[in-house]
């Protein structure tokens, strides 16, 4: 029986692009979005649906209404969403979601146990592991570890962008023609990038520094 896997796809960068360049290797079936209550979930489960039905799989929605409740930060809140503090200890704190990846990962494992899923893709990069704990190669390992012992299926968590910057996704993604005008990086809830929130200036930053004008003009606010 061939290996296969399962990938966690909120419509963001990493992980479009890591299901482009990792459905064949690993045989992607399965992704799942999680609604957790973020300003963005509509925007994040229309595009993840758009994007399994450009790479031909399986798309389910988690729906972790009690997540919301319990996190406090500008993703969910009222509060005013991060612009301009990148890379900083007080950006991971202004969008922390409590264990996260931990649990996304978690539910992910779930389902390989169930399913026999060989593999668990996430979307961690170099940029993000340097202010989020739970996107450092450390995190990956020790994870995949512990479903070693907590599962039946043993599912390897596997992080196929998580050496790479932005800068660099964005050329990945152009070199192996993953469709970026499906992204979705914002954190607001508009229908298109707001432009100014921290995760938007991140992707324009990298498009800007791979040539992807075009993409700009697809994806962002006038
Ligand atoms: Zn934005």
């Amino acid at each position: 029986m061939s290996k296969k896997g399962i990938i966690l796809l909120s419509g963001g960068l990493d992980s479009l692009v890591g299901l482009g360049i990792a459905k064949d290797k690993y045989n992607i079936e399965l992704a799942l979005t999680f609604d957790y209550g973020q300003k963005s979930a509509k925007q994040e489960i229309e595009t993840s649906k758009k994007i399994c039905e450009h790479y031909n799989i399986k798309h389910k929605v988690i729906k972790l209404d009690w997540l919301k409740e319990i996190t406090h930060t500008a993703l969910v809140s009222e509060n005013e969403i991060p612009t301009d503090s990148l890379g900083t200890s007080e950006s991971a704190q202004n969008v922390w979601v409590p264990n996260r990846n931990g649990l996304f990962l978690n539910i992910a494992a779930c389902f390989a146990d169930s399913y026999s899923y060989d593999y668990i893709i996430f979307g961690a990069n170099k940029d993000e592991g340097a202010t989020f704990p739970d996107n450092t190669e450390e995190f990956r390992a020790e994870i995949s570890k512990v479903f070693e012992t907590s599962t039946l299926a043993h599912p390897k968590v596997v992080a196929p962008l998580i050496n790479y910057t932005k800068d660099d996704i964005v050329k990945i993604a152009m070199e192996n023609s993953v469709p970026l005008e499906l992204v979705r990086s914002c954190y607001a809830g508009g229908e298109k990038h707001c432009g100014v929130c921290e995760s938007c200036r991140h992707l324009k930053r990298a498009l800007l520094a791979n040539h992807g004008e075009k993409y700009i003009e697809i994806l962002f606010e006038k």
